[in-house]
Formats: structure tokens, sequence, C-alpha cells
């Protein structure tokens, strides 16, 4: 092992471990094979507007590990926005998750807390939330036909027996008040670290004794010779629009099968702060389609399955031959990872310091 590391992949597990290694005394080389650093929460503030666009969706910081708060708040202070998902169904805009304020307005019912369970165990209720909010939504978002999406999900799904419409259970949450970008870049300020993007990093460029962190695709470092492993991918419509808002809200979901699209985002209410950008007559929207992925598209969401399960497993098995690589993030680990779990993930992957 050389005293230089090799981190592949700049996005949050990737820069969470080269800055715990160069605090470690490592030189780390960070390997990017994109443009620029930050993966898939990556962001391009609009120039004209100010508003910061989410590249690859909306993304908002929630955690409830101290460890990764923080951890986090070393390099950015968050702003204190506080999700909340709306709805729009036949017309009319309810408010995500489950609970009081949904299923009142829904039913044109005025139940109290402790009359809800009971509500929803009549099957009928159940049914008819079930069709309206989560059958369409699910079938546009996995590809499967309404048919196939088994309506005992319904029981799956948390019900908040109360008004509370914040999206996460999550202790903390927020968006970068100085960006998104701002904590990738302060991630990887430090004397030991060098960046190169625009290059992947590939086993054929490795001496095999450089210590490696690797998060990019485990299929594709491995030449995929036991074939792809299968992904569900999206399309984002960006549009800039004349009006000062456009919904009022910063996702606004669409569950009706004939509407392809799932979400609408509005990015400038991700900081109701910055209040030159919130009221400047334009804005920014983006209609988030999700399609089938195909080799070359960008992978968003792991398909987990028997088959790819197996497939994994034997990209786990050659990736283990290699006592100088270690693999990780979601795409090397082949699971949906929130941003906190990525860095909870790097953070682990790196608590021995080497
Ligand atoms: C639509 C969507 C919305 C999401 N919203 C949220 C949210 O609101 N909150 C939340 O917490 N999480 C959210 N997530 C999850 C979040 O995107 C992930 O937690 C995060 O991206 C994981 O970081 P990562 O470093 O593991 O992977 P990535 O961010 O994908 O970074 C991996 C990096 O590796 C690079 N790379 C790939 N191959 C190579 C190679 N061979 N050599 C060098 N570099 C390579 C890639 O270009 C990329 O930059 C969302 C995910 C999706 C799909």
């Amino acid at each position: 092992m050389t005293d230089e590391v090799i981190v592949a992949g700049a996005g949050i597990w990737g820069c969470t471990v080269a800055r715990r290694l160069a605090e470690a005394g490592r030189r780390v080389r960070v390997i990017e094979a994109r443009a620029a650093i930050g993966g898939n929460a990556r962001c391009e503030t609009d120039a004209e507007t100010g508003i910061e666009v989410h590249v690859y969706g909306s993304h908002i910081f929630h955690t409830h590990d101290p460890a990764v708060w923080d951890y986090v708040r070393r390099f950015v202070d968050f702003n204190g926005y506080q999700h909340k998902v709306l709805v729009k169904y036949r017309g009319k805009v309810y408010h995500l998750p489950l609970g009081l304020t949904l299923v009142n307005k829904f039913f044109g019912v005025e139940l109290s807390p402790g009359e809800l369970k009971d509500f929803m165990a009549d099957e009928a209720h159940s049914t008819a939330v079930f069709d309206a909010f989560f059958r369409g939504y699910t079938s546009k978002q996995w590809g499967r036909p309404p048919e196939e999406i088994d309506p005992s999900i319904i029981k799956r799904v948390p019900v908040r027996d109360n008004y509370d419409t914040n999206y996460y259970n999550d202790y903390w949450q927020g968006i970068p008040a100085s960006g998104y970008n701002s904590l990738f870049e302060r991630l990887l300020d430090h004397p030991n670290v060098s960046v190169e993007c625009g290059r992947a990093f590939s086993l054929d460029d490795w001496d095999g004794r450089t210590r490696v962190y690797y998060s990019g695709p485990i299929d594709a470092l491995f030449g995929f010779r036991y074939g792809a492993l299968p992904w569900r991918s999206l399309r984002f419509e960006t549009e800039r629009l004349d009006v000062a808002d456009f919904q009022g809200t910063s996702v606004m979901n669409y569950t009706e099968a004939e509407i392809p699209y799932t979400r609408i985002h509005e990015f400038k209410h991700y900081h109701p702060e910055l209040k030159d950008v919130m009221a400047c007559g334009r804005t920014i929207i983006c209609r988030e389609y999700p399609q089938p992925w195909k080799s070359g598209d960008e992978p968003y969401y792991p398909i987990n399955d028997e088959s790819s399960v197996a497939l994994v497993a034997k990209y786990r098995a050659e990736a283990a031959k290699l006592p100088n690589l270690v693999v990780g993030g979601r795409l090397g680990d082949y699971r949906y990872y929130d941003m906190d779990q990525a860095m909870a993930a790097a953070l682990a992957a790196t608590a021995q310091g080497c």
C-alpha cells in the first residue's frame, strides 16, 4: 500500500471519504467521471434569477443521526427549510403523508386523533386512498401496470394520526444555506486533496497496490462481465416561466396514471430565506418523468429483485478478491441511500483512518 489513496467518484460518499482520509494524513487523489463534483446532489445556480437548480432532482438533507448532523455542519449551515409534499389529484391539492389533513379533506369528514386507525381499517376507505394517491404514482414510478401494484402497500404506508404535514420523521433537515455545491467544495478543500474531473477510474489504470475507494457502479468496474444491474431511470424537463410563483411549494406530486410525470419541482421554494430570489418575477420548474433504464442512461433507483440480488452478489465477490479496493456509495453498493446514509457509510468506511 502506498501513501497515496484514490477516491473514485465525488458524490457525498466520495467527498466525505476523501476529507476523512486527508485529515488522517493521507494524500488523496479524487477522480470524478463527470465534469464537476457533487454526484447526484449537484446543483447549478441560475445566473439570471439566482435560483439553485437541483440538476438530478430535488435533494433535501434530513437525518436522525447526530454523528452525521454534527459532521455535515462542520462544512455548511442549513437554512431551516422544512419539507412538505403536496399532491394534486383530480384538480384538488392534498398534503402527504397520510394523516388527518389528507383523509379529512379527501372524504369530507372531521376525524379526530384516535379515530383515523379504525376509519382506515375499513377496506372501502383504504382502497379509495390507495387508488387516489398510491396506485397511479407507484405504477408510473416503477413502470408496472396498476394491476401489478399490490394494494397491501397501503398497509405499509405510515399513517399519522395527527395534522403534522412535515414529510420527514427525521429530527434534523434543511438545505445548505450556501448551496449544495459549497458542501462538496468545502469537503474537498484540504491541502492533501487533489481533484481531477472528467475522468473515469478503471481497474486497467490501477497498480493494485494503491488503496482505492470507489463509488461508481460496481458492474461497470468489472466491465459488466456478468451482465448489467437493472435500474429505474428518470428524465427531467426543466422550464423557465415568467411568473414569480408557479405552484406555491417546492414539490407537487401527480398521482393520476394518465399524467406522465410523477412530480413538478419548483426550486426557488428551497431557499425561502433568499428574499430577492423569491421576489424575482421568474421561476424555474422541472417535471420528473420516470423511464426504463438502458445502458448509457443515468441510473437512479436500483431494482431489487431476486436476479439483481444474485447479480450484485457476484460483483461483490469479485471486489472482495481485491484487498486494496473499497466499494461504497449508492452505485457501488447498488442500494438506495439518502444522503445522510451515504455520509454515515463513508464515516464508517474510514473509521480506522486508512
Ligand atoms: C431523484 C432522486 C432524489 C433524491 N432526493 C434525495 C433527498 O431529497 N434527500 C436525500 O438525502 N437523498 C436523496 N436522494 C439520494 C441521493 O441522491 C444519494 O444519497 C446520493 O447521491 C448518494 O451519494 P453517492 O456519493 O453514493 O453517489 P453519487 O451522488 O451518485 O456520486 C457518485 C459519483 O461517482 C461518479 N462516478 C461514477 N463512476 C465513476 C468512475 N468510474 N470513476 C470516477 N467517478 C465515477 C459519478 O459521476 C458520481 O459523481 C435522491 C436520489 C434520487 C435518485
